[in-house]
This record gives structure tokens, C-alpha cells and sequence, in this order.
């Protein structure tokens, strides 16, 4: 190998908008035969907007504004793009926000604290909300409508202190693709690499935006350690992986893969986990970033 070769490889990188950490992954992009590729942040600009909120309370707007405002009290400490357009959503319905204390995120799953008369609250995915407490039928019928609209849902729920929790809200949201991810997804194809859309979130929601970019193998409702799991499994299967993130969820996937690729508009934990960091955040940097490695190793050898 010409040191010389690499690091032309790595300088044409760099002004691709891919940062590599070492030589040693140009072999790994040769054999990758699968990418894995998380949804929201990565084909999704992961800037969710609140499209529409279900009260248990009543199909009014006052317990709505309820719903909204004790999510967003809950959400205010959360990073996660889901948290971010609920906070934006109770500063726009200008309800009064209560006070949160004992916040706790689990990653994949949801965010909980405790209101001041002692009361646990949490808001998070559908089916972590009914582990932990009752879904009333007004609540689980409104999460499947909205499911079935490719929306993705959060459900809120309160208790009392150490006891269960009741569900009494749902607050459905909706992402934007980002306009590259299509073409994206056809260059990995071109370069001979099955597309895999793997996501913590629901099915019907994963759904549209895989047929939006034009995957058709999707792995859905998956937890932060399904993800590690889910590349092992096609590493057992004698595929050679590339997986593509930019959430903490994301992070020991990224680790396992043959090639770990993180978008430089996530978080560090991702970008510490992966070979390579796509800085724009432009999916399209991955199709790329392979074809260049695989083009650097035939100058090489
Ligand atoms: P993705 O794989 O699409 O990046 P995540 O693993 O980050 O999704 O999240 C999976 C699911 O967990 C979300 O769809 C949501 O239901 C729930 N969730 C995660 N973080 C939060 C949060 N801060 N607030 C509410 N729900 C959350
Ligand atoms: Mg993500």
C-alpha cells in the first residue's frame, strides 16, 4: 500500500463532506454488501413537527393544551427530535407548563419525571407506556388511527407516586424526507448494496418512508439493542455490513458493523462509534464515501 494513494483518498474525502478515521476501513467498503440505514435523522431530517393531539380527558381543546403542556414540561430535557417538536408545539398552545422533577430518558423507549405532588409522569412510545400501565380504548384507538396515517405516536401517561401509570394522551408527529435520501438510496443499490431500513419506530410509520426512497426491506419497532442484534444477524448470514445512524440508539450498531458511518448532525456517541462521519449530514455522502473507498483500494493495489 502507497501511504501516498490514502491519503489522496482521504483529501477527496474531505471535500465530499466525509471525514474517514483510518486506512484500515478502505478494506471493509469493498465486501459491504448490506446498508443498514435508521430512519429519523439519518433519511429523515429528524425535524418532526407535532401534527395532531388526542386527550383521553375529551375531544376538546383545553385537554388537548393539557396534554401538550405536561409532554412538553417532560420533553424540555429531552435532546430527542421527537422532544424537540413537542416542546415547540406547548410553547405555541401557550398552556401552563408544570414542574418536572427525577427526569429519566430511555433511549429507544421514551422519557418519564415526577410532578410536584409526587406523581410519575411519562411519555414515550405506545407499547413502553402499556408495560408500565392501563391504555384506555379512547387512547389505543386513537394511536391506531394516527399509526394507520404513517404518522409516528407518543403516548403520555400519569400515576400517582409509585403507582401505575395511566395513559391520557397521544400526541402524533410527522418528519420531513430529506430531498437526497431517494437518490441516496439509489446509488447504494447501483453500487451492488441491498438497502435495509431499520428503526425503533412504528411499522406503518417506517413504512412511508421507505417507500418514499425506494427500500423495500424494512425492520421495524426496534429497541437500541435490536439494532446491534439485527447487524449481527446479517453478519451471521454472511452479509457484509454498513450501517448508517446518527442516535445514541444508534451507537453499538455502528460499533458492530463492518463499516460504521454516522451523520456529522448527530450525536457525538454515534460519531465516536462509526468509521467514518458523513459531515453534511447528506445521505447521498454514503453511496459516495463507498464507491471513493472501494476506487482508493484499486489505486492501492
Ligand atoms: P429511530 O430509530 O427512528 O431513530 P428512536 O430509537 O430514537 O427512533 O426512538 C424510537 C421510539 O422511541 C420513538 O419512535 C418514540 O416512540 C420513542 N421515543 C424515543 N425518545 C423519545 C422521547 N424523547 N420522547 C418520546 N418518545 C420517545
Ligand atoms: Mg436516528
Amino acid at each position: 500500500a502507497t501511504p501516498t494513494a490514502l491519503l489522496v483518498g482521504t483529501g477527496r474525502g474531505a471535500r465530499l463532506g466525509i471525514l474517514i478515521k483510518g486506512p484500515e476501513i478502505l478494506e471493509a467498503t469493498r465486501r459491504v454488501d448490506v446498508a443498514v440505514l435508521d430512519k429519523t435523522g439519518t433519511i429523515t431530517a429528524g425535524r418532526m413537527a407535532v401534527t395532531e393531539v388526542a386527550a383521553a380527558r375529551g375531544d376538546d381543546d383545553a385537554a388537548r393544551a393539557e396534554v401538550l403542556a405536561l409532554a412538553g414540561a417532560l420533553e424540555r430535557s429531552s435532546e430527542h427530535p421527537i422532544a424537540r417538536a413537542v416542546v415547540a408545539a406547548a410553547e405555541t398552545a401557550g398552556g401552563a407548563a408544570p414542574e418536572v422533577t427525577d427526569f429519566d430518558s430511555a433511549a429507544g423507549f421514551g422519557v418519564s419525571g415526577r410532578l410536584t405532588d409526587g406523581a410519575r409522569v411519562a411519555v414515550g412510545r405506545p407499547g413502553w407506556i402499556a408495560e408500565q400501565g392501563e391504555v384506555p380504548a379512547v387512547v389505543g384507538d386513537a394511536v391506531a388511527r394516527l399509526e394507520a396515517t404513517g404518522a409516528t405516536t407518543v403516548v403520555l401517561a400519569r400515576g400517582d407516586a409509585g403507582g401505575a401509570l395511566t395513559a391520557i394522551g397521544v400526541i402524533a408527529l410527522a418528519d420531513e424526507i430529506k430531498e437526497t435520501s431517494r437518490e441516496a438510496v439509489a446509488e447504494l443499490v447501483a453500487l451492488g448494496i441491498e438497502p435495509v431500513l431499520l428503526t425503533g419506530d412504528q411499522e406503518a410509520a417506517a413504512r412511508t418512508v421507505a417507500d418514499a426512497v425506494g427500500i423495500e426491506r424494512v425492520v421495524a419497532g426496534v429497541l437500541p439493542e435490536g439494532k446491534v442484534a439485527e447487524v449481527e444477524r446479517l453478519q451471521a448470514a454472511g452479509r457484509v455490513v454498513a450501517m448508517v445512524g446518527d442516535g445514541v440508539n444508534d451507537a453499538a450498531a455502528l460499533a458492530q458493523a463492518d463499516l460504521g458511518l454516522a451523520m456529522g448532525t448527530g450525536t457525538d456517541v454515534a460519531i465516536e462509534a462509526s468509521d467514518l462521519t458523513l459531515v453534511r449530514g447528506d445521505l447521498r455522502s454514503a453511496p459516495r464515501a463507498i464507491a471513493l473507498s472501494r476506487r482508493t483500494l484499486r489505486v492501492i493495489k
